[in-house]
């Protein structure tokens, strides 16, 4: 549906999750992520007919970040719409442009280090999200403007901590954002509004900076990609808060668990199954705070507050030279 002018947000399933789809149309036609490999074909081509339009009409889409359900359609949109420019930031290039470096560099990134990894049902149900690797055309940094229609500027903004290279648009004369997984809430919910998955941010520092940077635009209507329409100030500033406090939330109950730990520190498995009760639970989805403890733990370790060291091929963490001085705080 047209949400604002020149807006529209369409409705899709990921699973027992949403993922919603958002299209500007003006002079002209710029989709924001592609989905999955299905999605381009069963909701936004038969869309785009309802309003009059072809596939071919789609100049441009941004792809908002690496991950497998926002980039999978890319190679339906090309066979669909060859001339149709796709742009990702230059630092999730490299894994939107690769299925198969996505799947190495990012899902199999706790294999050799943590000893975790994905079983082969959910390797092959993350490859299968995505079609055939597609040669990104145009690479961005945030800063950039789109001009949707004369007076219909889009900024783009670099909003990084889910991914490095995660990007949303902000456009000024709607006071409206599309930034799909750039804030994650305390996590992602199911249809029914349970919450089934955490917020997978990745880099933490550059996470909170962005939850900042969002709560400081004037923004009154705020799409995102797995939650419901958020419209007007009260419903995203408790959004923002509820994100920030989830981070704020992991930072004390990882140290905790660090301050705890004794001799033998913690491996990644086993912070994880400290912190989950505490931030979750999480269910059979606690696997996925790999992603926000790694971050947090990196963050810790450059602070001094925690240190990493390896006994045989597992990392471990232990309380690092400054971890008094936090914990009294
Ligand atoms: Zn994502």
């Amino acid at each position: 549906m047209e949400i604002l002018p020149g807006l529209h947000r369409i409705e899709t399933l990921l699973g027992n999750r949403k993922l919603y789809q958002h299209l500007y149309v003006g002079d002209r036609v710029i989709l924001i992520d592609t989905g999955t490999s299905d999605t381009m074909g069963e909701h936004i081509f038969p869309y785009l007919e309802k309003l009059g339009r072809v596939p071919a009409d789609i100049d441009m889409a941004i792809i908002s970040h690496a991950d497998a359900d926002h980039f999978g359609g890319n190679s339906a949109l090309k066979r669909a719409a060859p001339h149709a420019w796709i742009a990702c930031h230059a630092f999730d290039f490299e894994w939107i442009s690769d299925p198969e470096a996505i799947m190495e560099g990012r899902y199999n990134q706790f294999a050799d280090m943590h000893d975790m990894s994905y079983p082969e049902e959910v390797r092959s149900f993350l490859r299968g999200m995505m079609g055939s690797a597609v040669v990104i055309d145009l690479t961005l940094t945030g800063g950039e403007t789109i001009i949707l229609a004369n007076g219909r500027p889009l900024q783009l903004l670099a909003l990084p901590g889910h991914t490095r290279g995660h990007v949303g648009i902000y456009d000024p004369v709607e006071k409206a954002a599309v930034l799909t997984d750039a804030v994650l809430w305390k996590g992602l919910p199911d249809v029914d509004g349970h919450v089934v998955m955490p917020p997978t941010y990745c880099h933490t520092e550059t996470y909170r900076t962005t939850i900042q940077a969002v709560a400081q635009l004037p923004i009154e209507t705020l799409c995102l990609s797995h939650y419901d329409l958020l419209e007007g100030r009260t419903a995203i500033e408790d959004f923002l808060s509820e994100t920030q406090r989830f981070v704020d939330r992991m930072d004390s109950a990882l140290l905790e668990a660090i301050a705890e730990s004794g001799e033998s520190g913690l491996t990644l498995r086993e912070l994880i199954d400290r912190v989950d009760p505490i931030v979750g639970p999480f269910g059979d989805a606690s696997a996925e705070l790999a992603y926000p403890v790694l971050g947090h733990m990196k963050e810790f370790t450059s602070q001094g507050l925690v240190r990493a060291g390896k006994i045989g091929n597992l990392i471990r963490w232990w309380k690092g030279e400054n971890s008094e001085a936090r914990i009294r705080t």
